[in-house]
């Protein structure tokens, strides 16, 4: 079987400095917590780092720091997995679902027009597949309403639009850690914002509700949260991180290879723009008109090769559909005729190719 995702980590890589922390006994709140913040904050070129546990839980801090609740509105890309707009729901406001572009498959700022109001207290824009492609204009429109960019960029790290990375473009960007992404820490996640004020808030929410200590004792000032990143996530997050770069290039290279082969044969990629690096989060296709995606994914199962959807159409889901009862064109179509491929180093891609070749055939 020809897998679909590899995280790009080995045992060898990391035993010795798990090994130490075995050794130490400091699984939580050590060093390599800060080396883990450090390194990010500097890659990244952003004031402050928060690690978490998942993007879903520094999704949900973004908008619990800027109180949004009842009442209030937010504007989410609707082609996501359905944890952006969970949070919003978990909070009790209304996600206002926007379509998406037909080729970069992100939040259409055309939509965000039309769509942001006096009631919107934030945007989620998502980097589909790790693609930033139209982030400045997301931020442009965004600054001009006063309306703060929170940044799902579950899936991009490593990615940057006009040269500056994702982390240090919206107001606050999110990432994950997890096994499907770039970075794989087993679960975790990260918070990037330069806002000092929003800083010292996350700071003191992220350790319980604590402000420091005072003669020996914790100095509780709020109520707080532990979504704390473990030390042994953190060792797995440094080691990747350093090789971050060449991840991404090796992920492009193998993205050229698929495009040689796929575009002639009807198969459409996503759009980045010229001024864009994607780290190429999936490999994922518009198939042929003529191919009927899920028979496509089955019979590439059948000879050993294992593809997926793109994404889901939130909009379409049950909870989303009976709520709101939306119609976004866009993210429907793409939910049903995008296909991921195998993409990550070592990958026989010609393998790939020449299964592919074969399935469709028989579709
Ligand atoms: C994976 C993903 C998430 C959820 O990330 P977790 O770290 O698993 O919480 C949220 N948004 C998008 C766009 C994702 O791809």
């Amino acid at each position: 079987m020809i897998r679909l995702i590899k995280p790009d980590i080995c045992w060898e890589e990391v035993r010795h400095d798990f090994q130490d922390v075995f050794t130490s006994g400091v699984f939580t709140r050590g060093n390599n917590v800060d080396y883990f913040s450090r390194d990010l904050s500097s890659y990244l070129g952003v004031k402050h780092i928060f690690l978490s546990t998942s993007a879903t839980t520094a999704l949900s801090m973004c908008l619990k720091l800027l109180h949004i609740g009842p009442g209030d509105e937010v504007l989410v890309a609707d082609f996501s997995f359905p944890a952006t707009a969970n949070v919003v729901e978990d909070l009790g406001a209304k996600t206002v679902l926007l379509d998406v572009d037909p080729n970069s498959f992100n939040l259409c700022p055309n939509e965000l027009q039309k769509k942001i109001t006096n009631k919107t207290k934030a945007v989620i824009f998502v980097d589909t597949f790790g693609n930033p492609t139209g982030l400045h204009k997301v931020k442009e429109i965004c600054s001009s309403h006063n309306v703060p960019l929170i940044e799902d960029a579950a899936c991009a790290i490593g990615s940057s639009e006009n040269g500056i990375r994702c982390g240090a473009i919206a107001d606050l960007t999110c990432f994950s850690f997890h096994p499907r992404k770039i970075i794989c820490t087993g679960e975790g996640g990260a918070i990037a914002t330069n806002n000092d004020d929003w800083a010292n808030w996350l700071r003191v929410k992220l350790a319980h509700g604590a402000d420091g200590m005072i003669d020996g004792q914790l100095n509780f000032v709020d109520y707080g949260y532990n979504y704390r990143l473990p030390e042994l996530s953190a060792i797995m997050g440094i080691k990747q991180l350093k090789r971050l770069h060449d991840i991404v290039a090796e992920r492009n290279n193998i993205r050229n290879l698929y495009n040689e082969a796929l575009i002639p044969m009807g198969f459409i990629p996503q759009h980045i723009g010229s001024n864009v690096l994607s780290n190429i989060q999936s490999l994922v296709y518009k198939v042929p008109t003529n191919v009927k995606r899920n028979s496509l994914i089955e019979s590439l199962k059948k000879i050993g090769i294992e593809t997926t959807i793109g994404t889901y159409s939130q909009s379409n889901q049950y909870y989303y559909k009976e709520k709101y009862n939306l119609q976004l064109p866009v993210a429907t179509h793409l939910a049903g005729n995008l296909i991921t491929f195998p993409c990550y180093a070592g990958l026989e891609v010609k393998k790939v190719i020449d299964g592919l070749k074969l399935a469709i055939q028989y579709e």
